[in-house]
């Protein structure tokens, strides 16, 4: 039965990972395209660069013309004109001529070759910089030289950008040179927060006696987000089960793709969520050899992912690193799932309860490597480690002593999985 089940991480985070499915499509503006996933491939519509335009700031010239050029026999050439960016030159380039022309500015009928102003006799350190009669040249250009060419960068009718791949800063750019406006990407999962546990008041409440606030709502709020996935805030239920349910309904209503609740997991007297998930639900599983993190409950409400963390907060923010943040990657779109890792040498000695562990630890780039050294008090309820770490050492399971020296494989929370 699956209550007894006591699963390992990898088991637990591959059944999670089977229920949730990629979420469907939607078009957004390139304005909130970055970080989505895109669900169509691009193709170029025009070519880049759109015209054959000059790289430099200079002369579009005959290059045969300036064959012969060189600082002892400086050619000089008539100036005809000057071409900036974003006019088009109405006259060609004659033997014997040149045009004036701004680096992108396009290369008029007749040139070949651009020559750099600092290679000519105008005062191209002067502001002013009114056109010459004539320009004398003092180097060969060959032919091309200094013409950035249309098509050079994509061709009209490529693939710029393939479906399935995570917009960047550079990917907007290149599909706003493309006149890409609007472009269809995976939907941002929403995400259903709840808390649970009559001894929480919300952040901006005053503590009384015997109350804690609620911090897990907060911080997997913004997991949710650095995931990519829309929190949907439904609250804190309470400790009774009727109340569990009414927030669940909120969520359901709402529309949430997925639940994900702190607290009311473990083998308490008022653990409600379990006690929920029980009779309404499927569970999936409640227990993984986890550490922190050993009560984890995954199931379904109304036809919705449920995860179930546990109550202490840090217990509730690695189970969320572990298992949530790859379903909501897994619904956004995203391929690669994991954050990276690095082989670190730890520092100290290390112990665990034969329970795959999580240490939080400050991870640094020496010149033999990584090394690890721990940040602290690692019971579940101390958020201090975790504000302080920059990386999780994992110690496998049934591995119980670690001894200073040895290498170890550290998470790096703070490197994103993604291109972020
Ligand atoms: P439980 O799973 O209900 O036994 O809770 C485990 C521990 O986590 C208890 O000390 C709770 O007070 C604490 N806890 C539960 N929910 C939250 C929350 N939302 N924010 C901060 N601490 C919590
Ligand atoms: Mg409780």
């Amino acid at each position: 039965m699956a209550e007894v089940e006591y699963l390992t991480v990898a088991d637990a985070l591959e059944r999670v990972l089977a229920t949730v499915s990629v979420l469907d499509v939607e078009s957004v503006a390139l304005s909130e395209a970055r970080h989505r996933i895109t669900a169509e491939e691009v193709v170029a519509r025009d070519s880049l660069p759109p015209f054959d335009n000059s790289s430099m700031d200079g002369y579009a010239v005959r290059a045969q013309d300036i064959e012969w050029a060189s600082a002892e026999n400086m050619v000089t050439l008539r100036v005809v004109g000057d071409i900036a960016a974003g006019s088009y030159p109405p006259f060609t380039v004659a033997q014997g001529c040149a045009a004036r022309i701004m680096t992108g500015a396009p290369i008029p009928a007749g040139a070949d070759a651009v020559v750099p102003v600092e290679n000519t006799d105008e005062q191209w350190r002067n502001r002013e910089r009114p056109l010459p009669d004539t320009i004398r040249i003092n180097r060969a250009v060959g032919s091309g030289g200094y013409i950035r060419r249309v098509g050079s960068d994509v061709t009209a009718g490529a693939v710029v950008i393939n479906s399935g791949q995570v917009i960047r800063p550079q990917e907007i750019g290149m599909m706003a040179s493309l006149g890409v406006a609007r472009i269809a990407v995976v939907r941002r999962p929403r995400v259903g927060i709840l808390a649970t546990g009559d001894e929480l008041v919300a952040v901006e409440e005053a503590l009384t006696p015997g109350k804690i606030r609620n911090s897990n709502s907060y911080a997997q709020a913004a997991q949710v987000a650095d995931a990519g996935g829309i929190p949907v805030m439904l609250g804190n239920a309470g400790d009774t089960e009727a109340s569990v349910r009414d927030r669940l309904q909120t969520g359901l209503e709402a529309g949430v793709d997925l639940f994900v609740s702190s607290a009311g997991v473990s083998v308490g007297a008022y653990d409600v969520v379990k006690a929920v998930l029980e009779s309404e639900g499927t569970v999936g599983f409640w227990r993984v050899r986890m550490r922190p993190g050993k009560p984890l409950a995954f199931g379904r409400y109304g036809g919705i992912p449920f995860l179930g963390l546990p109550g202490n907060p840090v217990s509730a923010m690695l189970s969320f690193e572990r298992f949530a943040r790859p379903a909501i990657l897994k619904m956004g779109g995203h391929t690669c799932l994991e954050r990276p890792r690095v082989t670190v040498t730890v520092r100290e000695a290390l112990q665990s309860d034969g329970r795959e562990s999580y240490i939080r630890a400050i991870i640094t780039r020496r010149d033999s490597g990584y090394e690890a050294v721990t940040t602290g008090g690692q019971d579940s309820h101390m958020i201090t480690s975790l504000v302080k770490a920059n990386g999780l050492v994992i110690i496998p399971a049934e591995v119980r002593q670690v001894a200073a020296g040895e290498q170890l494989e550290a998470m790096m929370i703070d490197w994103p999985s993604i291109v972020f």
